[in-house]
């Protein structure tokens, strides 16, 4: 009988109807405690996976694949005890429109003051406003992966201007120019937007430091769709509470849930969402079916699909 798949998640109960639609056939165990997986993973071959506990990998001698769940895969990496037979995998570009369309919402709610405009309308006061426009403005990107790739298109095709940074700079038609890691001070000094969609590796933990957000121009806007901890979340409070900043939009954050006693909620002209940029109705059934399409390849002998490289962390 083919080999058991294991998921673990918080709603990991919850998957068991679709995981066994895409394993017809197979045992499916779904995990959403601690105990459950300490006492199990030893038997473990593959492992759907969000945010598992990270002190029982030593025990995992039988695991091939841990497929990640989303984008990022900093609830699995860096796993030292990890045997370095374990292949990580997983699901870049299949949010990659979502988030792109994400970002854009974001930036056009703030350029075009909508929040200011919904919270007069909540009051019954007419109260008129300028709205900023996209056109022309630097667009920074950091991080131009399948999710900048994907903004870079759209914000072109709204008349902006776009640069990146990338750990390896490739060329891209859609970017005037792309640094490598040692550029990110220019992008940030020249981008009117700045969108950080970075992977959290130890490269980029806590990138956009106190002294980056201060040499931002001044009414410059700042927006992260990517992790809570590569962002100075007080720094980026000061600089809005001083006007330094026009706006900006979080959608992580470095403790997720965000804590009710944060000051991020009462900084001014930012907006702030719940981790949900990158989720659209179909992106479990994809991450199911890639999560089935690479124990299928791993059973054929075939390399995987988004393989992710774990010394670099992403
Ligand atoms: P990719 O792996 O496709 O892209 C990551 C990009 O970052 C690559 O271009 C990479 O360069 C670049 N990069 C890595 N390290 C550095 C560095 N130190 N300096 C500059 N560039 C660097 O990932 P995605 O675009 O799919 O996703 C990005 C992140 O977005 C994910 O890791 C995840 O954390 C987050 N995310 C958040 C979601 C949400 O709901 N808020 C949903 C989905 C993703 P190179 O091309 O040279 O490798």
């Amino acid at each position: 009988m083919a080999s058991p798949v294991h998921v673990f998640a918080p709603f990991g109960k919850a998957l068991r109807p679709q995981m066994e639609r895409f394993f017809p056939g197979r045992p499916v165990v779904c995990w959403s405690s601690a105990e459950e997986f300490a006492a199990g993973i030893g038997t473990v071959e593959y492992l759907l996976a969000l945010d598992p506990p990270r002190q029982y990998w030593d025990r995992a001698v039988r695991l091939r694949l841990i497929q990640c769940l989303g984008a990022g895969v900093d609830g699995v990496l860096p796993a030292p005890d990890l045997p370095p037979s374990v292949r990580v995998a997983n699901n870049r570009g299949n949010s990659a429109p979502s988030m792109a369309e994400f970002a854009l919402a974001l930036i056009l709610a703030l350029l075009k003051r909508l929040p200011g405009a919904m919270a007069a309308q909540r009051e019954h006061r007419w109260q008129r406003f300028l709205p900023q426009t996209l056109e022309g403005r630097t667009l920074g990107i950091l991080g131009l992966g399948a999710i900048g790739q994907a903004l870079a298109q759209r914000a072109r095709a709204l008349g902006m201007r776009v640069i990146a940074t990338q750990r390896t700079p490739k060329p891209h038609a859609q970017v005037e120019r792309i640094h490598p890691p040692e550029g990110t001070g220019q992008v940030v000094a020249e981008a009117d937007i700045l969108v950080i969609l970075l992977p959290l590796t130890p490269e980029t933990r806590g990138l956009l430091s106190a002294s980056l957000l201060e040499a931002m121009k001044p009414g410059a806007y700042v927006v992260d769709l990517a992790r809570g901890g590569i962002l100075d979340e007080a720094a980026l409070c000061r600089c809005l509470e001083s006007g330094a900043l026009a706006g900006a939009a979080l959608d992580v954050f470095a403790q997720e849930p965000l804590p009710p006693e944060s000051s991020l909620w009462e900084a001014p002209n930012l907006l702030l969402t719940p981790h949900v940029a990158g989720a659209f109705p179909e992106l479990l059934e994809r991450a199911l079916a890639a999560f089935a399409e690479n124990v299928a390849r791993l059973e054929r002998g075939e390399e995987i699909r988004n393989a992710v490289d774990r010394a670099r962390g992403y």
